[in-house]
């Protein structure tokens, strides 16, 4: 099946809206497998958005048409499809008692121009999923194709799509395979450094198949090795996705996955605080509560994280936490950090970071300089970094990288932990 996105919009050619939709959709249509050739947009006029939907529709098996299902006068879609097809819009009752109800939940009367989101191409169909007022539409065109009408509003045209519009295209494509796919989430090496070790496996994969890798580097999220495989069922296709990865953690190694699909790295660490029993505790000088907002943000956090002391300026470094250098940015005032906090608020580990952030240079140190200490057992270790990033980067790489540092020392930890008592168990 072969499918092409247009969105309707004349925002969207003067840049006033980014585009996000089509290329939410392209991702979409290439998981489920379907080909996808061309992105177009076209603004709101009808003779432009006919031809426009017209040569989609001979080049491809299926058309997705995001926008222009409003209410508003220059909301056009509906009736370029219809004229397209060369059918009539009939008024669809139905849709005109789901929207009267959706205002009565407002305690609003329906505007009359409501009324002319409820029509239809004859021969088409309503998407029966509908979030909002504006209803979707399924058109058949004959010959098997099909053009789908969506709306402009992301969360509404996210809806619809997944819950109806792909399984649809591959009901009617006649696909029944089933696409899976698994994020593995790694730290601690560059992209390239990763494709590097993971070259050969690509090329055996492009032989032998299995599951495909991409690469998604994204930030404070780590970088993403996408897995997705093609099975024949559901069973198949996991077990590609068990083959695919027990290669990838045998090539990269399993101390750089710190997590699966929605797993973060602040998960990766409050789980291993709480296998091991300890609680954790920041001291946030550049990140400014970054760090500590992410931990709050995993439900159930609160048996493992104390809390976080945003000490920015140099007097709360030290009145709150005991730091006595001179010199804020320094491996030994992160190693005054981190003690001064594990005693602030009585937790077994921590974390901290002081650094500039920049675009300036701070007390004569150079923006990008960060130094990250994780305190564990009483044992300080310091990474020190010197970023040629921007702002925001050196804050986001900062929060992942401390997070990091904490990690591998817990998993490390529980290693050894695992060695003695297995030694003290023999006979
Ligand atoms: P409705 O959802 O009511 O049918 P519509 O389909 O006409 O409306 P628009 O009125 O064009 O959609 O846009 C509504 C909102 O959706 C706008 O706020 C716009 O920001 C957003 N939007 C529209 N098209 C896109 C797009 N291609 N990418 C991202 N956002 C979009
Ligand atoms: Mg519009």
């Amino acid at each position: 099946v072969k499918c092409e996105v247009v969105a309707v919009g004349t925002e969207l050619l003067l840049g006033q809206i980014v585009d996000t939709n089509s290329s939410w959709i392209g991702e979409q249509l290439a998981q489920a497998g379907i080909d996808s050739f061309f992105q177009t947009k076209v603004g709101d006029n009808f003779d432009r958005m006919k031809v426009a939907f017209g040569e989609a529709l001979e080049r491809s098996d299926a058309v997705i048409v995001t926008g222009g299902l409003g209410p508003t006068q220059d909301d056009i879609t509906r009736n370029v499809i219809a004229d397209l097809l060369g059918v009539e819009l009939i008024r669809r009752q139905e849709i005109v008692d789901k929207i009267e109800a959706m205002f009565g939940l407002h305690g609003r009367k329906m505007p009359q121009n409501n009324l002319l989101q409820a029509d239809v191409p004859a021969g088409a169909e309503p998407i029966p999923v509908q979030p909002g007022t504006a209803a979707g539409l399924v058109c058949p065109v004959g010959d098997g194709r099909v053009i789908y009408a969506v709306p402009g509003v992301p969360w509404e045209m996210k809806k619809m799509v997944t819950d109806f519009v792909i399984g649809d295209m591959r009901k009617r494509g006649g696909i029944t395979s089933v696409i899976k796919s698994r994020t593995l989430r790694t730290w601690g090496s560059s992209e390239s450094g990763l494709a590097e070790k993971l070259g050969p496996e690509l090329e055996r994969i492009d032989s032998a198949g299995g599951a495909t890798i991409a690469y998604n580097a994204s930030g404070i999220e780590g970088l993403k090795l996408r897995l997705t495989a093609k099975g024949d069922n559901e069973a198949h296709a996991d077990e590609q996705l068990a083959d695919g990865e027990a290669r990838v953690r045998a090539i990269v190694g399993d101390d750089l996955i710190f997590g699966i699909d929605g797993e973060t790295m602040e998960h990766a660490v409050l789980d291993l605080c709480r296998q091991q029993g300890l609680t954790l505790a920041l001291a946030e000088s550049l990140t400014g509560g970054l760090i500590g907002a992410r931990m709050t943000a995993v439900p159930g956090s609160s048996d493992v994280f104390k809390g976080s002391i945003v000490s920015y300026a140099s007097d709360v470094k030290s009145s709150l936490l005991g730091v006595t250098e001179t010199l804020d940015v320094s491996e030994a005032a992160a190693v005054s950090m981190a003690g001064g906090v594990c005693a602030a608020l009585s937790a077994d580990c921590s974390v901290a970071v002081t650094g500039v952030a920049g675009p300036e240079p701070w007390q004569g140190v150079q923006a990008g300089t960060v130094y990250m200490t994780s305190m564990l057992d009483g044992v300080a270790k310091t990474t020190k970094v010197e970023w040629p990033f921007d702002r925001n980067r050196i804050r986001e790489f900062t929060v992942i990288n401390a997070l990091n540092g904490l990690r591998l020392r817990l998993i490390a930890r529980a290693e050894s932990a695992d060695t003695t008592s297995a030694a003290g168990d023999a006979p």
